[in-house]
């Protein structure tokens, strides 16, 4: 579902605006599994949210893996006999395999192409490569680019670093009235993409600006991480954490034109699924989707050992949009609305989880005398019964807890705002306590 800007009322263009600004900003910088790229953004999204900054050193054993070398680049190019630069990193960070070893050399083009990666048929478009856990280097280019190299010899230059360092991370936690946690987790580990890496960021920075603002009943963790072993190096050390949460989204490729899709947890059924169903659901053109081990962080939050609960929001999945790891996920591809809405879908998940309760009938041998509680129009023979009775009834019966709010508005087909307004003015009264 696409909306046009003109559509969106001013609160909603200035968070458009906000969202799009914050991944315009992020856009340029080279971000990777650790390095510099990578503390950049976190110090811009601390100018926006409060963020602690976690250093995990190069070589620490998480689980089955070990924290990499840090990378870092400064530049990188193949320049031709005339010293033009016909590939050049500063153009576009994508240009460069990421976590290419250092390289200084002239070579033919014959020797330079096992270290070229293109895509022929996207001739226009840069690829996205990476070689993180072997040692490689090498050059993305557009299939346009590489038809264009004359036979010759070229100064080929990889000025980067690949040495014993860090790998960092950012995370925000938010106290709530419960210590029971709530997680929203994005990756921070690819460079100059737009959907697939700064919608997640800029829809994860702006829901924790949002739930600052206000008072909460869960406590809320925002984790910016790179993808894989950042998820893993955060669960080795905060199992007590992990254990605590009792919902989870992660965040990833938020801005294009596609609808809303949910990717369950691993459990299936569990509240978040429910609850991102429900509000995906008024969305025509949204996509549910079973859990599968494949996808962004949601393979290790999901993993057998943790089995949290903890779905995936997403627009376009990653890897069925045509521009998917390419030079074509840019800025241009992003659109504010898009993000605006992606934004508002995260907290209406956010808002029924905070709001789903499970009561237990406090009168439950037959039908409590509503009248006697000025809950009941008093004025009977009507057919039609009001919302408001009709969700009392629903939620008077259903009230046995078992079934929480959610539950109750699934078999009632009531909206939930009627049902839990509904379950606030019994819980007043006294006739619903929780369970
Ligand atoms: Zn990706």
């Amino acid at each position: 579902m696409t909306n046009s800007l003109s559509d969106l009322n001013r609160d909603d263009r200035r968070q458009g605006k906000q969202l799009f600004e914050l991944a315009a900003k992020l856009y340029p910088l080279c971000r990777s599994l650790t390095g510099n790229g990578v503390r950049e953004t976190l110090s811009h999204i601390n100018t926006i949210i409060p963020l602690s900054i976690s250093e995990v050193p190069s070589g620490t054993p998480v689980f089955d893996w070990t924290v990499p070398d840090e990378w870092n680049i400064r530049d990188a190019y193949i320049k031709n006999d005339a010293g033009d630069r016909v590939v050049d990193f500063q153009q576009c960070n994508l240009h460069v395999l990421s976590y290419s070893i250092p390289v200084n050399r002239v070579m033919s083009l014959e020797q330079l192409r096992p270290h070229l990666f293109t895509l022929p048929d996207k001739p226009d478009w840069i690829p996205y490569r990476t070689s993180y856990y072997n040692r490689h280097w090498g050059f993305c280019l557009s299939q346009n680019q590489l038809d264009q190299l004359s036979d010759g010899d070229y100064q080929v230059c990889i000025d980067s670093s690949l040495e014993p360092g860090n790998l960092t991370y950012g995370e925000t936690v938010i106290p709530g009235e419960v210590s029971e946690e709530v997680l929203l987790s994005c990756h921070i580990c690819h460079p100059s993409l737009a959907n697939d890496n700064l919608s997640g960021i800029a829809v994860a920075t702006y829901a924790a600006k949002h739930l600052l603002s206000r008072a909460n009943y869960y406590t809320y963790r925002i984790l910016f991480i790179p993808a894989t072993i950042g998820s893993l190096a955060w669960l080795a050390s905060n199992q007590s954490a992990a254990a605590n949460i009792r919902h989870g989204l992660v965040l990833a490729c938020l801005g294009d034109t596609g609808s809303l899709s949910y990717k369950r947890s691993r459990q299936g059924d569990n509240i978040i699924d429910r609850a991102a169903a429900h509000i995906l659901q008024r969305q025509p053109g949204h996509q549910l989707f079973d859990f599968s081990p494949f996808g962004y962080d949601e393979r290790q939050y999901c993993s057998p050992g943790f089995n949290l609960p903890v779905g995936r929001l997403s627009r376009t999945p990653h890897g069925m949009f045509p521009e998917y790891h390419t030079s074509a996920d840019n800025m241009d591809f992003l659109q504010p609305e898009q993000l605006t809405d992606s934004l508002r879908a995260c907290l209406d998940i956010l808002n029924l989880l905070e709001k789903n309760r499970t009561y237990l009938n406090q009168k439950p041998m037959g039908e409590p005398k509503l009248s006697k509680y000025g809950l009941y129009d008093t004025i009977g023979g009507s057919a039609d019964i009001p919302a408001m009775q009709n969700a009392l009834l629903w939620l008077l019966n259903l009230s046995d807890g078992e079934n929480d709010l959610l539950d109750i508005c699934d078999q009632s087909g009531l909206p939930f705002e009627d049902i839990a307004s509904a379950a606030a003015a019994l819980h007043q009264q006294g006739l619903l306590e929780y369970a």
